[in-house]
């Protein structure tokens, strides 16, 4: 391999990075990583850091998982590539299709396969308007989302999603989508309790619907814990209220499992932990743990039927793809077969809860929320007054991460608040060294701050 500032010069020349300032490339360069074994990754001089984000929330297993290499060898050689439109299929994605469907709650038994979580949540938006349109109600066109969810980057999920900063650049959103506010009680519940909050959020969904009329609305999409809108767990009250407005008014709703599914949270799906029961959940990152890019939309009987009946003008070529399709099927034995939903919610779950609940000891920390192995903490100059910090939002976020990336620790800022998502087969000897690293980097970027 080339050298560590040859790899950087040629990156910031030709490599333009996701989400990311073309000038920090050019100032800092990149950090090349070059290898990684379970929850450590290693970078091109040596060090070895502690991935407190799974990657992208999605290497569940950790890394270096031979089983997932050899199925996907396997695979390569029997078949890498054969297409599942029109009236051909492979073993891979039925069989795959068929676990799913047995892993999924209530009458969710159908799978439309996609390359990515953005994919997959396109396949959504136009499956719940086309399922309308089947059905005879053409109107019900309005999808109903929330402000600061991240549902992807492509023009339908991006507009599905509600970050002002995408929605700023490239002509989103496109039209007949609406958005809501988030229950984020630290942030916006002023004087009231987290549970009247959560019930007020809940019905800001009521009054959008009635707004545009109940026969216009095709459906509504959240993700059960929201992710990269900052790991904010929702007041009791949210969802039940949710449900209750959905059914009353007979809206579809997706539950957007991309980070939430296969285990995150204690369950297979965080639909189950949140008490949700949705009529369509989009997965991506851990179906594969991230080894392969496959995502996709697990449906209803009643939509996959309402679908089947016609031809749905929709797909992609590597819908299903049988090596991707494979390596999922592996993931999802080992996820099983080593118990490892259970021990993230009996033992390293509960765990990683106390230890990163003592981060709010630190006197820059308000509150901690953490469900299953997602969680994030505030950072604030005022616990009492649940203070945001005044200059630019996000700024001491911004260091604190700088911070434990210069102390081998990755975790991400959204805003002022930190987050951590590990992956599922995290040690209790490296929660510690997660939780020490996190709290050294906060002192260093407090210190900082006052300087
Ligand atoms: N939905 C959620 C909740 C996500 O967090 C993400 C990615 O972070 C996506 C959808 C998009 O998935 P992908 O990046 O695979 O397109």
């Amino acid at each position: 391999p080339l050298p560590t500032a040859d790899l950087q010069a040629l990156d910031a020349a030709h490599h333009m990075h996701p989400f990311t300032h073309g000038a920090a490339l050019g100032a800092k360069g990149a950090r090349i990583i070059t290898r990684a074994e379970g929850c450590w990754l290693t970078d091109s001089e040596g060090n070895r850091i502690l991935d407190g984000m799974a990657g992208l929330w999605c290497v569940n297993l950790g890394y270096g998982r031979q089983e997932l290499v050899d199925a996907a060898t396997r695979q390569m050689s029997e078949l890498p590539f054969y297409n599942t439109f029109f009236q051909t299929s492979h073993a891979p994605a039925i069989q795959l299709a068929a676990r799913l469907a047995e892993l999924a709650p209530g009458d969710l038994n159908h799978v439309f396969f996609a390359g990515s979580g953005s994919e997959a949540n396109d396949t959504n938006l136009r499956m719940v308007r086309t399922y309308w349109e089947l059905k005879g109600q053409p109107a019900r066109k309005a999808v109903i989302s929330r402000w600061n969810a991240y549902h992807g980057s492509s023009v339908g999920s991006g507009s599905l999603g509600g970050m002002k900063g995408m929605h700023a650049q490239g002509g989103m959103p496109i039209p007949d989508i609406h958005h809501i506010d988030q229950p984020n009680w630290w942030a916006e519940g002023g004087d009231l309790s987290p549970e009247e909050f959560g019930l007020e959020r809940a019905k800001q969904l009521e009054a959008k619907i009635q707004e545009l009329g109940p026969e216009n609305v095709a459906a509504f999409i959240a993700e059960p814990l929201q992710g990269a809108g900052g790991v904010i767990v929702p007041p009791e009250s949210y969802w039940p209220e949710v449900m209750r407005i959905v059914r009353e008014y007979g809206i579809l709703l997706i539950a957007d499992e991309v980070i939430c599914g296969f285990g995150r949270t204690g369950n297979w799906f965080g639909s189950q932990t949140l008490g949700i029961q949705p009529d369509i959940m989009t997965i991506a990152k851990g179906l594969s743990s991230g080894y392969l890019p496959i995502g996709g939309s697990i449906v209803s009987s009643e939509i996959a039927r309402v679908i089947g009946d016609a031809e749905f003008n929709h797909g992609y070529t590597y819908s299903g793809h049988p090596v991707a399709a494979a390596v999922a099927l592996e993931n999802l034995r080992i996820l099983d077969e080593e118990g490892i939903i259970t021990r993230v919610r009996e033992e390293i779950g509960p765990y990683l809860k106390e230890k990163f609940e003592s981060l709010t000891e630190h006197p820059m920390v308000g509150e901690a929320s953490i469900v299953g192995m997602m969680g994030s903490i505030a950072l604030t100059p005022d616990k009492a007054r649940r203070a945001a910090f005044r200059g630019e939002e996000g700024q001491i976020g911004l260091m604190t991460r700088e911070r434990c990336f210069a102390n081998n620790l990755v975790m991400r800022h959204v805003g002022d608040r930190m987050i951590i998502s590990p992956p599922l087969v995290i040690s209790k000897d490296e929660v510690d060294v997660l939780i020490a690293r996190a709290w050294k980097s906060l002192d260093e970027a407090m210190a900082q701050a006052k300087s």
